[in-house]
């Protein structure tokens, strides 16, 4: 695949770059490796500073951040703005509460173990290599680079082919906080060439943000090399609405939870399990607001759906759900790209679909809702657990036994009730089965990639 900027609005090449050759990539291995020995030795006080200032650089060049997320992959701007302030705040979260995390950690009664003094302490691994998707080009990339950076690690960002500009722009943002030279690089690479940068002695974890295939790739060459992964993958998130959920407001916000980032989230909710009591009514709000959502060009004020980011994400999309249609299902709205130059996909909603429709079981990655109907709260959760994913869940209930039941229910790595999935600095986030492991975010999510070093003394 080559590395290009296509903007997906016309599915004009805007951009093709060089890859690096393997005398720019070790130059890069080699420069980040150095940084690493450097960042070590600096005080939590001193990256936080960078931090905070790398921050305020991105913040204060939000219409060029933002210009270059809408043009690479295709979200409306407002959502793109939306997405340069969040990784400003993940920032500066992680500029603010790193110490605190990684503090060392006494044991209260050290004279259990036959010591005068026992203590745990985290410390950085090094060199760390993300591989990254293009849905969130700046946030995915942050979530990983900012808890990492501040614990003293340093970061090599081999991002999606279809994003370099976004890739180029976060390769000198660190600098420009302050951080040495080499504390954060890209390598402008294709996917062939990772297994090699995991295996190169200098690196010493990786973490992959995608798809399923991808994570199985970088998890087994990992594995073979002995070297922490953290997986962040796929998902095709459950939505419950029972018969107590507020209806309006559960369908205006499955609208959002849908269709948000074009619909290609990968917290997205996907799948929409509705009650059969409220199915009718909750279907019939539900397609309505989806079919009076405005797709156009992303940069147009007032848009809600620009193109899905890739030629062959929008013709992945149309077959799941020509798919559906052929073995019986019954389109409520959309259903078809519509006739215009670039990769869009009409916000559509889908019922009646048979146990072998590969929508049940696969990740839809864009505006594509299937509801389905339960009688109870039994078959509620046995249809949410029955993909092989599990990242995250939303259950819309007024009854608070039945709220607790579905936390104990769902096979996910998060529950939220009357909500949608976001990711939020202060809360971990992750998933279970073919979703990955490991955990992003939070105090958990700096501690990955950390030796915790035990002192024990006599
Ligand atoms: P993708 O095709 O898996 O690509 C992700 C990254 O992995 C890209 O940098 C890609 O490089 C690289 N890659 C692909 N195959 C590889 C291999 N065999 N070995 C090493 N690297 C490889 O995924 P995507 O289409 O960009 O993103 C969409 C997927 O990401 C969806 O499944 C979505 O649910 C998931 N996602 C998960 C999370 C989460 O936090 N759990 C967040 C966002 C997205 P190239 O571009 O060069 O192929």
């Amino acid at each position: 695949m080559a590395i290009a900027t296509i903007n997906p609005t016309t599915g004009e090449l805007v951009q093709e770059f060089e890859p690096h050759d393997a005398a720019e990539v070790e130059r890069r291995i080699a420069e980040a490796d150095e940084a690493a020995r450097a960042l070590r030795r600096t005080t939590y006080a001193q990256r936080a500073q960078w931090m905070h200032a790398a921050a305020d650089a991105l913040e204060a060049d939000i219409d060029e951040g933002a210009r270059i997320l809408t043009l690479e992959m295709g979200k409306p701007l407002a959502q793109s703005r939306a997405e340069v302030l969040k990784s400003a705040k993940g920032m500066r979260y992680y500029a603010d509460n790193a110490e605190r995390f990684l503090a060392d950690e006494p044991l209260p009664d050290a004279s259990a173990v036959g010591a005068s003094q026992a203590f745990t302490r985290y410390q950085p691994l090094g060199v760390v290599l993300a591989v990254m998707p293009w849905n969130y080009p700046f946030w995915q990339v942050i979530r990983f680079a900012a808890p990492a950076l501040m614990a003293g690690n340093t970061g090599l960002l081999k991002h999606a082919s279809n994003v370099p500009q976004s890739a180029i722009y976060l390769d000198t943002l660190f600098e420009e906080g302050g951080f040495p030279t080499g504390s954060f690089r890209t390598l402008l690479i294709g996917s062939r060439e990772v297994e090699a940068v995991i295996a190169d002695r200098r690196v010493k974890a990786v973490t992959l943000t995608g798809s399923e295939p991808a994570g199985r790739a970088v998890a087994a060459t990992a594995g073979r090399e002995i070297k922490k992964a953290v997986l962040e993958l796929g998902g095709s998130d459950p939505f419950i609405v029972m018969s107590s959920a507020d209806l309006e407001a559960a369908a205006t916000t499955a609208v959002k939870a849908r269709t948000s980032n074009n619909g290609q989230s990968c917290i997205a909710g996907k799948r929409f399990l509705v009650h059969t009591d409220v199915y009718d009514e909750f279907s019939r709000l539900f397609a309505e607001k989806m079919a009076a959502l405005r797709v156009g060009d992303p940069f147009d004020e007032g848009v809600d759906i620009g193109p899905l980011a890739t030629r062959s994400g929008r013709d992945d999309l149309a077959e799941l759900v020509d798919d559906a249609v052929a073995r019986g299902a019954r389109v409520l709205t959309g259903g078809k790209a519509p006739e215009r130059p670039g990769w869009f996909y009409e916000p559509t909603v889908i019922d009646q679909l048979p146990d072998d429709a590969r929508l049940v079981l696969e990740e839809a990655f864009g505006p594509v809702a299937s509801l389905y109907r339960f009688a109870d709260r039994e078959e509620a959760a046995r249809i949410a657990n029955q993909t092989t994913f599990g990242l995250s869940s939303a259950v819309w209930t007024n009854d608070p036994e039945e709220e607790a039941w579905f936390i104990q229910a769902l096979d996910a790595g998060a529950v939220f009730v009357n909500g949608m999935t976001v990711s939020y600095p202060e809360l971990p986030f992750g998933g279970i089965k073919d979703s990955g492991f490991g955990r992003e975010l939070a105090a958990v999510g700096i501690r990955e990639f950390t030796n915790l070093k035990t002192v024990w003394k006599a």
